[in-house]
């Protein structure tokens, strides 16, 4: 019998598991480990919660786990309750799908003033991450500034505009709700270093600007080069510009109390305020030869009392684990670390890519751990049985599948109307929920 740990239940995780137990069948028992009771990693606490329809793949992963084979291993965290070498003494393979949860720094001065939050810090806000229940981001001012151009520089933009009328149907937690519904926030700069053709974000994910109740997206025609020049790009891609392109045609609703203004060719130079932010200090950009963002030596202002750095994310190191400190995660070779170590998702290929790229990325690395292990080849490894042991010396209360089925009927038993559940924002009411 072989025995696989893989450390983190997001969609890398649930993917390389369902791989590993199509490969090996009865011939192997994997435990998906977390640090939290209840599994699904960036599915829970970074896809939108008005982006129900994506999170829905969680389903799929429910069934995986309801395999024979697999087991979840909740409340443990990897690299302080058992370090990864343990985990290699008890399991034949060892995979590490611990995503990319910590935001890039901006490298700036004034990033560290209150009021200026990572993109990971707000999206676990109003995600009920228990790391960031706390967070409290400033909505009294009247504007915010969004840095980056990617998916999640939309979230936080489109988070910020929705009425709670619009939220119905989400899982948003209840005090990001209430925040929110009373923020005063009515403009929103969303900062891009380049221009429109430079931006990643995806053509359903901006289209939703044009439909949203109370507020509407302004974006200046002149920042485009000639519309010709749209042929050149990948079809997707060039969706979003024509969407981007309809914004700029279109000039903003009157009846809308809020307005997003696209800012492109903008810098972040430094964050100014007396103890806590209020403008961004932003320097003009132009391309240069190879599509990067050369300063031009104009600079201005945007003010803003809540400043989203929305730049991109990092895995942290983990103590014996090589680390790529430039990319932010693993040092891998096609998701192999070393000998019987491997990492998958984020931590294998860095933060890009959709929910879906993590299946074949999984597929890939279980693939490479069955030429490495054939089935039918055993080894006499303690596995589950040794890690629980090894814990409850500890004295850490692992959870288990029941224990997070357990949390999630409360979740849903607390739901406000309009809305799939209530999460517990944090641990101790997970635990605590696993008492009655
Ligand atoms: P991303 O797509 O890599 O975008 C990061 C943005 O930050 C880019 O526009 C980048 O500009 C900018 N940036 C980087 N460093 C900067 C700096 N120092 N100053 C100013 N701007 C800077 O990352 P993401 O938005 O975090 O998304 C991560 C992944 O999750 C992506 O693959 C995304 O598509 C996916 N995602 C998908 C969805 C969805 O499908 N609904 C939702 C959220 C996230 P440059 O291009 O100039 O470097």
């Amino acid at each position: 019998m072989r025995h696989f740990a893989v450390v983190g239940s997001g969609p890398a995780g649930f993917y390389t598991a369902e791989a590993l137990e199509r490969a090996f069948g009865e011939n192997a028992r994997v435990d998906i480990i977390d640090r939290y009771p209840v599994p699904y990693g960036l599915i829970r606490f970074g896809v939108a919660p008005d982006h129900q329809s994506l999170k829905a793949v969680s389903k799929r992963y429910d069934k995986v786990v309801e395999s024979a084979g697999v087991d979840f291993i909740g409340n443990v965290t990897v690299g302080r309750d058992v370090s990864v070498q343990e985990l290699l003494e008890l399991y034949d393979a060892v995979i590490l799908a611990t995503g990319a949860p910590v935001d890039r720094k901006l490298g700036i001065p004034g990033e560290d003033l209150p009021g200026v939050v990572g993109s990971a810090e707000f999206v676990g806000w109003y995600n009920g991450h228990p790391d960031f229940a706390e967070l409290d981001p400033p909505l009294g001012g009247t504007h915010a500034a969004v840095i980056g151009n990617g998916n999640v520089a939309l979230d936080c933009a489109r988070i910020l505009s929705k009425t709670r009328h619009e939220f119905e149907g989400s899982d948003i937690v209840g005090h990001a709700l209430d925040a929110l519904e009373g923020s005063a926030i009515r403009t929103i700069t969303i900062l891009g270093r380049r221009g429109p053709h430079q931006i990643a974000m995806t053509p359903k994910e901006l289209g939703e600007l044009g439909h949203l109740e109370a507020a509407s997206p302004v974006v200046e025609e002149a920042d485009f080069p000639p519309v010709e020049a749209d042929d050149a790009l990948e079809p997707g891609h060039r969706k979003s510009i024509t969407i981007l392109r309809g914004f700029a045609a279109t000039p903003a609703e009157s009846g809308t109390s809020k307005r997003m203004v696209f800012d492109f060719f903008a810098k972040p130079l430094r964050i100014e305020g007396e103890g806590k932010a209020e403008k961004i200090v932003v320097e003009r950009t132009e391309l240069d030869e190879s599509g990067g963002a050369r300063g031009t030596g104009e600079t201005y202002e945007v003010p803003a009392s809540l400043i989203i750095s929305a730049i991109g994310y990092s895995t942290p190191p983990m103590e014996g684990v090589a680390y790529d400190e430039r990319g932010g995660k693993f040092l891998n070779d096609q998701g192999r670390i070393g000998e019987r170590l491997y990492a998958v998702g984020w931590a294998r290929r860095g933060p890009t890519g959709t929910i879906g790229t993590n299946r074949p990325d999984g597929y890939e690395v279980a693939d490479r751990i069955v030429a490495e292990m054939p089935p039918g080849s055993s080894q006499d490894r303690a596995g589950a049985e040794g890690l629980k042991q090894l814990l409850a010396g500890r004295g850490i209360m692992a959870t288990d599948y029941d224990d997070w089925r357990k949390i999630e009927e409360t979740e849903v038993s607390n739901a406000r109307p309009g809305s799939p559940r209530e999460k517990f924002v944090r641990v101790e009411h997970w635990l605590d929920a696993l008492k009655r």
